[in-house]
């Protein structure tokens, strides 16, 4: 008996309907969202066709396992089957009262249209008089078998039977012959629509298809009902490893692993007549954040003519009409009552998930029916208004609106918008509807791949479609901006770009594209492949040539400051900019910056006016000549120095002593040594012979950081001066200056120990000069291994730590920051680290350097302030790790402020609930 126990039979499939279901709305990882969606939806009480999810752990199975099911599955599939049957009163195969089924796959995060769907499985020659004589609507019935001869021969007979085709052999595929010959009998008869087909006429195609799929493929398209199953739900798990969702997967993060769910149900019909419909809805408006209900429905079609483009559809409801959508019906017109039942059901539904939803329905015969619930994708500035306006409805918690906006969506909102002055001015070349806000030019490219091509090239490009589909994504990714002519705002491109806070435009029907020739037409104008464009995604509009686009203007977006704000409630970290001038410094500031955490002071030399008399110092043989230079750069240092304390008064401003190689100024070309060598009283020859001497092999291993500020004590003397005499002028203007003197490439205490002598001793003189007194200090940045080892000795004579994350990862893994882009990328694709270390920090290497470091420093001196300037200071990611190791504060270009301040918030969030559970645990 016990050993019976102990043998208990592994659940691979979770059953739904008549009211109840196996599974929840917490089990995606298991059921995949939608048959999770489903699930919960049943248990709701919400009416959703029965049906069963195939759980992601088969799919997994199967790919471990040779491609081959787990042996207790069929059973579970009959049984489950047998469920449905009896809710439904039908019989899967039964020639009197056929049951379809729909065959779709359900990976845990949603991914657009990347693998395949299967519907009406179970119409065969069999079955076909019965379902006739039930509907007794011949013409509904050989519409449907022709869509799934077409959906069928497509994805289960051929892509997951491995066949593919060239870009230029298309059309020998077997959808594209049905197409074909869909299209012949339409134009022969003088069809418009699909819906002008006769019954007659669909009967004639349904056979004509069988013959195409023999002809093409090889095989008779399969008669039997348990074939047809059994092939869509292999058809769905092979698809997991198909082109497009492994491209998709990589793109979005999503791991291979997490395989896909398949669910069947019962097939529900929205193409019965005109008291049918169909239709794709939002709970809010995923484009503008906006609390209204927000979808597009099509009376009398199958879902997928909604999401697939092939019909413009009608706005759901009034609120959702816009000028050019005015004339069209909405559902609420068409079907008030119907309509109001779905009201109702999508606030229950977003009440209940507590998040907007994304829903899929079809009316049929009147009756509606739930398709699917997930939680909406939406654009960065919808995230936002979303949180905010959600928060106080009280929908959710202060706390979960911040942990809502991923940090990289603030960033849509920081981009630009096309300016109205030339707007206005603009002749507008044609209207589409709004999918993805914010303004982009680029040149017209037709496909994907042209599209990626070019932009690696470094083209912009805005990628113009009739439609999209998913085998685009990687060219939707690489554009500026993506145009379709097809296709309404829950259309595959606009879905993808919303995802990614993208600029497009869908339904742009004015446009009349030549792909052979790659040219369009558009209002009596021809544009050609590689013409330039501006879109405008907020307005639905399209330009010829190139407007000007306005930087982003978050300051004016009263979501966006409220968002912010609630977000520094419940962050604990510092968020500094890095910047080298005032304007930057402002705009920073502007930002939320608080503070500068890196001023690079070499960006001042490489100036027109300045760049001579460096110059003259590096070439200069003795002490004397480089001081008569350096003379020259310190009023000019001064001003620079002036201009930045005064944009960031009352907030601390670490200003970095000079860091990369001497071999940086250089002159390139005889001609500059020839002007120098006159403007420095020395021949050519003496001076090319010095230029010679100083250049290095390993520069960024070479004479740099302190190592200069060592052997040439005057340079650095020269920039402590002018530091502070600019803050001491200014202090004597009552601005509150907090000056922070940063030396670099500090691998050895000793190094820190000469500099912060001499730092000390000029800042002394000139406060003393200037009779003023006011704190300063004086630290270092980590950027060397060596560094982050002996951080305890370092920190003796460090008023603070400043991270160098982008030298300490060069020297780290001891590969070079300026020639790692020949092969990194590979190493990501390939999997052999998971993230550039440049962009997101290694947490386990320089990681673990940088902990070290915080823990021996600040042992020796408790409380030391430390924080990071690399690069990694504006990533999420590596946000939360600094956060975790205990820095004081992330550093980070001006642009990134906003993402900072987010990011450190939701660290602040996260590290707190993480706690919570350790200590719910530990209990
Ligand atoms: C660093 O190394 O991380 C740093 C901020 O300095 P730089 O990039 O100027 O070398
Ligand atoms: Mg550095």
């Amino acid at each position: 008996m016990a050993k019976k126990a102990a043998v208990k039979r592994k659940k691979y499939i979770y059953f739904f309907g008549g009211g109840k279901a196996e599974g929840t709305g917490r089990m995606k990882d298991l059921l995949g969202g939608k048959g999770a969606g489903l699930a919960e939806m049943t248990n709701l009480k919400i009416p959703v066709p029965p049906g069963f999810s195939i759980t992601t752990e088969v799919c997994t199975a199967y790919y471990e396992n040779n491609r081959q099911y787990p042996k207790e599955l069929k059973p579970q599939v009959e049984v489950a089957l047998a469920r449905v049957e009896k809710i439904m009163q039908k019989g899967f195969g039964d020639t009197q009262d056929p049951l379809l089924v729909s065959v779709r796959s359900g990976a845990r995060s949603s991914m657009p249209g990347m693998m395949e769907t299967v519907l009406n499985v179970g119409l065969t020659t069999k079955t076909i008089p019965g379902l006739i004589k039930k509907t007794d609507n011949p013409r509904f019935v050989y519409d449907a078998y022709r869509r799934l001869m077409m959906m069928y021969s497509d994805v289960v007979m051929e892509k997951a039977a491995g066949i593919e085709y060239a870009k230029e052999d298309e059309d020998k595929a077997v959808r594209k012959r049905l197409e074909h010959a869909l299209e012949h009998v339409k134009k022969e008869k003088g069809y418009k629509s699909d819906t002008d087909l006769t019954v007659e006429d669909l009967k004639l195609l349904c056979d004509e298809f069988k013959v195409i799929i023999k002809h093409t493929l090889g095989k008779e398209f399969p008669d039997n009902p348990g074939d047809q199953l059994w092939g869509g739900i292999g058809a769905v798990f092979q698809s997991w490893m198909g082109k497009r969702a492994v491209s998709y997967r990589r793109i979005e993060g999503i791991p291979e692993e997490w395989g896909t769910a398949v669910n069947v149900q019962s097939m529900v019909f929205g193409n019965t007549g005109d008291n049918s419909a169909t239709g794709v809805a939002f709970t809010r408006n995923p484009a503008t954040g906006e609390n209204v209900f927000f979808g597009e429905w099509l009376p009398n079609a199958q879902g997928e003519d909604v999401v697939a483009g092939i019909r413009t559809p009608n706005p759901v409801n009034k609120a959702g009409k816009t000028e050019d959508t005015m004339h069209l019906h909405s559902l609420e017109e068409a079907m008030p009552k119907l309509y109001k039942q779905l009201f109702d059901i999508q606030r229950k539904l977003e009440k209940h998930y507590t998040d907007m939803q994304d829903i899929e329905f079809t009316v049929e015969d009147g009756r509606l029916w739930m398709l699917q619930t997930r939680v909406g994708k939406r654009n960065g500035q919808a995230a936002i208004r979303m949180a905010v306006e959600m928060a106080k409805e009280k929908l959710i918690d202060k706390k979960t609106a911040v942990l809502r906006v991923k940090p990289d969506q603030i960033d849509e909102l920081l981009h630009p918008s096309v300016a109205p002055v030339a707007e206005k001015k603009a002749v507008e070349l044609a209207k589409g509807l709004p999918a993805g806000p914010g303004g982009a030019i680029g040149r017209i490219v037709f496909t994907a791949d042209d599209a990626e091509a070019w932009a690696k090239r470094g083209e912009r490009v805005i990628l113009v479609r009739n439609e999209t589909s998913p085998e685009d994504v990687h060219g939707m990714h690489a554009a500026q901006a993506i145009l379709t002519a097809k296709g309404g705002m829950t259309s595959h491109a606009a879905l993808v770009a919303r995802g990614w806070g993208k600029c497009c435009i869908v339904g742009c029907s004015a446009l009349e594209i030549d792909l052979a020739r790659k040219k369009l037409h558009v209002n009596g104008k021809t544009l050609r492949e590689g013409d330039w464009i501006t879109l405008n995604g907020t307005k639905g509009r399209v330009y010829e040539g190139q407007l000007d686009l306005l930087p982003a203007d978050p300051e004016h977006n009263p979501w966006y400051k409220e968002f912010m704000k609630l977000a520094d409630q419940f962050r604990l970290m510092k968020v500094r900019t890095n910047a080298d001038t005032p304007k930057d410094a402002t705009r920073a500031r502007s930002f939320g910056a608080e503070g500068i955490g890196l001023c690079r002071t070499e960006h001042m030399f490489f100036e027109a006016d300045r760049i001579k008399s460096v110059r003259e110092m590096i070439l200069s043989d003795t002490v004397e000549g480089r001081k008569k230079a350096l003379a020259k750069l310190l009023p000019m240092q001064k001003g620079d120095f002036i201009g930045i304390f005064r944009a960031m008064a009352g907030l601390p401003v670490t200003i970095r002593l000079l860091d990369p190689p001497l071999h940086e100024f250089l002159p390139h070309t005889d001609q500059e040594l020839q002007s120098l060598a006159a403007d420095m009283g020395v021949s050519f020859d003496q001076l090319n012979v010095k230029n010679e001497s100083l250049h290095e092999f390993n520069p960024m291993l070479g004479h740099r950081g302190c190592r200069l500020g060592i052997t040439y004590p005057e340079i650095y003397e020269m920039q402590v001066r002018a530091i502070m005499e600019a803050a001491c002028e200014l202090a004597k203007e009552k601005v509150k200056v907090i000056p922070e003197i940063m030396i670099p490439l500090v691998g050895h205490v000793k190094e820190l120990a000469v500099l912060r002598e001499m730092t000390e001793k000029v800042a002394g003189e000139i406060q003393k000069i200037y009779k003023v007194k006011f704190p300063y200090t004086v630290g270092t940045m980590i950027e060397l291994p060596r560094a982050c080892v002996t951080a305890g000795e370092i920190a003796a004579y460090a008023d603070f730590f400043s991270f160098g994350t982008n030298d300490l990862t060069q020297t780290t893994f001891g590969l070079s920051r300026d020639d790692a882009g020949r092969f990194l990328p590979y190493y990501v694709e390939k999997g052999i680290l998971e993230d550039d270390p440049f962009i997101t920090l290694d947490k386990t290497g320089t990681g673990l350097l940088m902990k070290i470091a915080v823990e021996k420093g600040r042992k020796v001196k408790k409380g030391l302030k430390m924080g990071i300037c690399g690069e990694h200071g504006g990533d999420p990611k590596s946000i939360e790790f600094c956060y975790e190791i205990g820095l004081d504060y992330v550093s980070c270009s001006p642009y990134r402020v906003p993402i900072a301040r987010l990011a450190g918030a939701q660290a602040t969030l996260k590290k707190k609930s993480k706690l919570k559970e350790l200590a719910r645990a530990t209990v």
